[in-house]
């Protein structure tokens, strides 16, 4: 397709957008009397108007009903987890028994790798991307201490080459296969916070396993971005937030996913509460943990039923779109982003250019056939933060990291092909 960086070129493709009522259904910030262009849906997405109906359902019931809306609500709290099930698992490609949204992501990550981190002697190393998400960093670090491991010497990095961003997809492989007999756990995320490298993650899964390592991702910046098959590709463990690409509100609650075949296995360590028993037995208090079959074994304390009514509000609104539509606008936003963002760098002078730093679809980074998510950095050569408080300043919202990398998260349910073509008017006059 030949792109054009016109106002009406923008407007004929949003016009013909199959998701164009959605942006309708998000509360769009707004700056100066207009919409914001809002491009940090991957940090925090926006409130569906559908958000407050579904909270306030709960609260009437809770004004109702006190301590028996457990089970008298609208939608009983006592499994008010369930109803999140279904469409969080079809979001990973795993299957309902697999997967429950509960806690926060940090904390899953923590119960995950009480039963799927289990170092022996020979083999306790822990390999994962270089300058992974701060939370995950310190999480592996302290999983490892809590066992009795040095981090540095129980952690190993797989870098990007010397002059590059991206890391390599046969760096992970020949990693893995170079520290085979010591690692006991692969824990990558899924795609990158930073970089927005989509991790070739069957591939990853198949070559640890293969020599019995256990491999886990994070799926904070994948789930509702890119498309996973968690069940088919084998993978043991993940978890994601649902605050990002899943709408669901500020810290609202996270999602778990541990492969059906370790669901028999009752002798996995866990660290267990009473939301992880056997549901028919839970109330008669007994002493005797009853492990349910299934990923629910791993919840701790019964649901956070406020945040699991704006979660259950936003993936009504992914549902209601469906994710195949997401994914096939999501290509489109990004290829005309990258085409008005070369268009710029035509009129900018040498050490001034724009460099893309997501990697693309068949590269040495990402092989063919593993679409790209909405995430798009780049690096601002030779400019500073000045650039990016001059775009807020307009009524801009990327995201901004040291020293001068911008990320760009143009979603599919709310922004649109006007929101691109505003930011390149808007990038052209502060770069002339
Ligand atoms: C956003 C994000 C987190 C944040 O963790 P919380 O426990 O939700 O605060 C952690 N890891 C990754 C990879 C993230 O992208």
């Amino acid at each position: 397709m030949q792109h054009q960086n016109t106002l009406a070129y923008a407007q004929e493709l949003d016009n013909k957008d199959e998701l164009k009522s959605f942006r309708g259904k998000f509360h769009i910030p707004q700056h100066n009397g207009s919409d914001m262009v809002y491009f940090t849906g991957n940090s925090l997405g926006l409130q569906p108007v559908t958000t407050e109906s579904y909270i306030q359902q709960e609260l009437n019931d809770w004004k109702q009903f006190g301590v028996e809306g457990h089970f008298l609500a609208k939608n009983p709290w006592f499994s008010y987890h369930e109803i999140l099930t279904e469409q969080s698992a079809k979001l990973v490609g795993g299957l309902p028994s697999e997967v429950v949204m509960m806690n926060q992501l940090t904390v899953n990550l923590h119960l995950l790798m009480v039963s799927f981190y289990r170092p022996t002697k020979q083999r306790y190393k822990i390999l994962c991307e270089a300058k992974a998400f701060p939370s995950d960093q310190y999480a592996l670090q302290t999983q490892a201490q809590f066992h009795g491991f040095a981090p540095d010497d129980a952690i190993i990095e797989v870098e990007p080459r010397a002059g590059e961003y991206a890391i390599r997809s046969e760096d992970i492989l020949a990693a893995i296969e170079k520290h085979k007999d010591e690692l006991a756990l692969v824990m990558f995320s899924g795609v990158n916070y930073f970089t927005g490298q989509v991790f070739d993650m069957k591939t990853i899964t198949a070559n640890a396993q293969k020599h019995g390592i256990v491999v886990g991702f994070d799926l904070a910046h994948a789930t509702g971005n890119i498309d996973l098959h968690l069940h088919e590709w084998g993978v043991d463990f993940a978890c994601w937030c649902s605050y990002k690409y899943l709408n669901s509100g500020p810290g609202s609650v996270a999602g778990a996913f541990v492969h059906e075949k370790h669901h028999k296995n009752i002798s996995l360590p866990i660290f267990a509460g009473w939301w992880g028993t056997d549901k028919t037995s839970r109330f008669k208090m007994e002493k005797t943990f009853v492990p349910i079959h299934g990923a629910e074994r791993w919840q701790l304390s019964n649901a956070p039923i406020l945040s699991m009514a704006a979660c259950k509000a936003a993936l009504d609104v992914i549902t209601e779109a469906g994710f195949e539509k997401m994914r096939k606008k999501s290509a489109l936003l990004l290829s005309y982003l990258e085409f008005l963002v070369t268009e710029i760098n035509t009129t900018q002078p040498e050490g001034k250019k724009f460099e893309f730093l997501t990697p693309k679809e068949d590269s040495v980074y990402v092989p063919k056939g593993i679409q790209p998510g909405c995430q798009f950095s780049i690096i601002a050569h030779g400019r500073g933060k000045e650039l990016f408080n001059a775009l807020v300043k307009e009524g801009v919202v990327p995201d901004w990291r040291e020293p001068n990398v911008i990320r760009l998260a143009p979603v599919p349910l709310y922004n649109s092909f006007e929101d691109l073509y505003k930011f390149y008017v808007i990038l052209k006059e502060l770069t002339q």
